[in-house]
């Protein structure tokens, strides 16, 4: 039985760019967590390419930035899910890839929770955030937690910055596809085929306790690469096929290790890097940082409005929105800023 344990579970999704033209195929079955288990800690993510080169893995274990998202957010459970797995997501997609690359997911709908953001880099560093954090709307038939519908139609924008790959690291690259599902993984493996040619299998899940903490929140993302056989090709897609989702193996206490030689299926590999995702809070001294950023936009208020808040409230309190950091500055502060800033 699974209790009273509440499954957020998520949503995988395959899909097929190939040549045959397979199309999305959304392998999103899902299980509610079984039985409570105490909050996983930390996370890590590798990267392992099949010998002969014909396809990359990269699976992720991401509990503790999701959770660290989901409480500086106070996310409701529907919301906590959806900003979860739009956070692995982003570590997928950008973790290992050239140093200083960088990538934004945008998911913008019309549903309760509005849209979902997310910035991670290279190195691992993932922040999001989310329309309405409380965006909590009835289960599914099904009694999963219904992100899809949380977020409603729309579309998915992403933008990757310092692209090494593409030679050019001046000008991001850019696409847009319309929300598939709005399950998250469908959509970005959707992304991934449509704006970036590669044929791709995307599992995400998030698993909340009964307290609605985040209990576990990983996935994966399996790339074909082009000279993948055609041989390859269905044995992997018939492995997939037999696979427990993702949520599956999170729940089995699988660590990224268990879950890589899982998906791997006796295909031999090798490891090609390893990394810790962490959440990515925004730098907040120095130049460029949250203070310097925060004090501008002050500055744009005017001296006349920032001066009254200040006379109110005895401060000037300020929050991010990515990383729900508060800042506060006094009077001399704005002053200097005001001077420094003023044309
Ligand atoms: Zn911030």
């Amino acid at each position: 039985m699974a209790g009273a344990a509440r499954g957020a579970a998520g949503g995988g999704a395959a899909a097929g760019g190939r040549a045959r033209g397979a199309g999305a195929r959304a392998r999103a079955r899902v299980r509610a967590g079984a039985g409570a288990r105490g909050g996983g800690g930390g996370g890590g993510a590798r990267r392992v390419l099949a010998e002969g080169g014909e396809f990359a893995l990269t699976v992720c274990e991401a509990t503790g930035l999701v959770g660290e998202a989901a409480r500086r957010h106070g996310t409701a459970p529907t919301a906590s899910a959806a900003l979860g797995r739009a956070l692995v997501g982003g570590v997928l997609l950008t973790a290992f890839k050239g140093e200083g690359e960088g990538v934004s997911l945008r998911f913008r709908g019309t549903g309760p929770i509005g849209g979902v953001t997310v910035v991670a880099d290279s190195r691992g560093f993932t922040k999001g955030m989310c329309g309405d954090p409380s965006a909590d709307p009835p289960l599914r038939p099904d009694g999963k937690l219904d992100v899809g519908g949380a977020l409603g139609a729309g579309a998915l924008s992403v933008v990757r910055s310092n692209n090494s790959l593409r030679g050019d690291t001046s000008a991001p690259y850019e696409g847009q596809v319309p929300l598939v599902s709005g399950e998250i993984a469908e959509d970005l493996a959707h992304y991934l085929a449509e704006s970036e040619q590669v044929n791709s299998a995307l599992g995400l899940g998030v698993l909340l306790g009964r307290d609605g903490e985040v209990r576990e929140a990983g996935g994966f993302l399996l790339e074909v690469l082009p000279q993948c056989s055609e041989a390859t090709l269905d044995q992997l897609e018939q492995a997939l096929s037999e696979m427990p989702t993702i949520s599956e193996m999170l729940d089995e206490g699988l660590g990224v290790d268990g879950i890589t030689d899982r998906l791997m299926a006796g295909f031999p590999y090798r490891t090609t890097g390893e990394l810790e995702p962490r959440y990515g809070p925004c730098t907040i001294e120095g130049e460029g940082g949250l203070r310097e950023r925060m004090l501008r936009a002050v500055t744009l208020l005017g001296e006349e409005d920032a001066y009254q808040v200040i006379e109110e409230q005895g401060q000037l309190e300020v929050r991010c929105d990515f990383c729900a950091e508060k800042l506060q500055f006094g009077r001399d502060e704005v002053a200097s800023a005001l001077d420094t800033h003023e044309p």
